[in-house]
């Protein structure tokens, strides 16, 4: 008998995985609270194209994406700018998110994916170690696997029995709280930056971006710690004030959000259960990217599941998904969690120093949604031995930056470590010392 595999939750990661697995005759299911209308943010977003090859889609077609513009940088003083330089064959595409669900949910259609739209997912179902389905506001769903693709604060995955020893939700510091609008573009006014980054405005913990585009100016405020409307209404004046391109009435989202800025998840399978995209927390912790990296997941998962030719779907054979994510992508975007870190840590004062001495240059900032590992985010330049003064010369950041770097030779070498095989003591004694490294 065919078996059956639920996907929880209609992102990126969730479809892209339901049609690979849909098209070698599986017979999968997703569930989503939304209504198909209501699918996706009222914006666009940037990801890395060759990503689709991962999931068997081909490039849009034109009309549909512009490549990105490259972002500049500023510290809070916005005195000394970091400017992107992105070469042409890196170069990330801008796509209406509804238009990237349409080709999502086009092409899952086409390999009998089934979609339950309106189906709020309360929580998951267990029998003994094993996830066996999930109850939504409309009834309970079996299946012999559940892929867990509900987003950051996933109701699967925060109310599973603690002995799966999934860990539940993120903690201080490891999700970013986004707001998102775009406004009218103030007419007759030209942007000096046409994607103008701010790290640490007004001296706040957090990043807020001014994109002008033609006929629209996209704000976008993002912080550590939550904040409401009237902080957003506020925030975007401050951003007006600097920015004269940015009108005050909105035309499109004006929506809060949560993205997950942490490593990925310790243990992303069970017995019966995985989880993939922002659920598994795979975004890239410094800049909260997942779509690229969340079809490289969808990908990879797919092949185990396939793989599985008895549909045991256990924490054994599921094991060897979360292995090869690890290897080829986790490993390298787990160091960047540290880096995060330091950023959060950073006081004005040192982030102003930072750009101003150019310890940060064009190439560190040029990290893209392509970027999976620290590799991307640390360049050896003719010029590092100044870089190296300026952090010398100051004592505190030199203390900060010997921190990172030993905690991130910890990150490499734990996850170099990760069990081939699974077995639930090691892999748990593992997830443990990994889970550890990030307190
Ligand atoms: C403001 C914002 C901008 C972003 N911009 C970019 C970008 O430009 N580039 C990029 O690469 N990434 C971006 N991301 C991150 C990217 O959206 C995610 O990493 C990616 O979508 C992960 O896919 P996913 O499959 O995990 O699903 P998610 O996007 O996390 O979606 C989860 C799905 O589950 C559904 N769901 C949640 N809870 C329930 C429930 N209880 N019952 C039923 N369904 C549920 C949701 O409705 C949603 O459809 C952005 C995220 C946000 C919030």
């Amino acid at each position: 008998m065919s078996k059956k595999v639920i996907v929880a939750g209609g992102g990126h990661g969730g479809i892209a995985a339901a049609s690979l697995i849909a098209r070698s005759g599986i017979d999968v299911t997703v569930y989503e609270k939304n209504s198909r209308e209501a699918m996706g943010y009222d914006w666009t977003d940037i990801f890395a194209p060759d990503s689709l090859k991962d999931i068997g889609i081909a490039m849009p077609s034109e009309e549909l994406y512009e490549y990105k513009t490259d972002m500049t940088f500023y510290s809070t003083d916005e005195k000394s700018p970091i400017y992107q330089d992105t070469p042409d064959d890196e170069k990330e595409i801008k796509m209406e998110r509804r238009d990237i669900y349409n080709m999502l949910i086009e092409n899952a259609e086409k390999y009998g994916v089934k979609f339950e739209f309106e189906q709020n997912i309360l929580q998951p179902l267990t029998e003994g170690t094993r996830v066996v389905g999930i109850k939504t506001d409309k009834g309970e769903f079996f299946a012999d696997l559940v892929i867990d693709a509900c987003g950051c604060m996933s109701p699967i995955r925060m109310n599973l029995p603690k002995n799966f020893r999934v860990q539940k939700a993120p903690v201080k510091n490891e999700k970013f709280y986004i707001y998102r609008a775009f406004f009218n573009k103030v007419p007759e006014t030209v942007a000096e930056d046409k994607y103008k980054v701010c790290m640490l405005p007004e001296g706040k913990s957090g990043i807020g971006w001014v994109a002008s585009e033609d006929k629209y100016t996209d704000l976008l405020i993002g912080r550590f710690e939550p904040f409401d409307e009237t902080e957003a209404r506020r925030t975007a004046e401050y951003f007006r004030s600097k920015n004269p391109t940015l009108g005050s009435e909105i035309l499109r989202g004006g929506d809060f959000v949560q993205i997950p800025v942490r490593q990925p998840l310790s243990v992303m399978v069970c017995d019966g259960y995985a989880a993939i995209g922002d659920s598994a927390f795979m975004t890239v912790p410094i800049i909260g990217s997942g779509i690229a990296n969340s079809f490289r997941a969808a990908k990879i998962l797919s092949e185990t599941v396939i793989a599985d030719v008895d549909g045991e779907y256990s924490g054994k054979t599921l094991w060897a998904y979360q292995y090869r994510f690890f290897k080829e992508y986790g490993a390298g975007l787990a160091p960047l969690a540290i880096v995060k870190l330091l950023l959060a840590k950073l006081t004005p004062e040192k982030l102003n120093y930072i750009f101003e001495k150019g310890i940060l240059t064009s190439k560190e900032m040029t990290i893209t949604a392509k970027s999976t590992g620290i590799w991307d985010f640390f360049h050896f330049s003719p010029d590092l031995p100044k870089r190296g003064i300026a952090i010398v010369k100051d004592k505190a950041l030199l203390k900060e930056i010997i921190w990172v770097a030993k905690k991130m030779a910890s990150v490499i070498t734990v996850c170099a470590k990760i069990p081939k095989k699974y077995d639930r003591a090691s892999v748990f004694a593992w997830a443990w010392k990994y889970d550890q490294l990030f307190r």
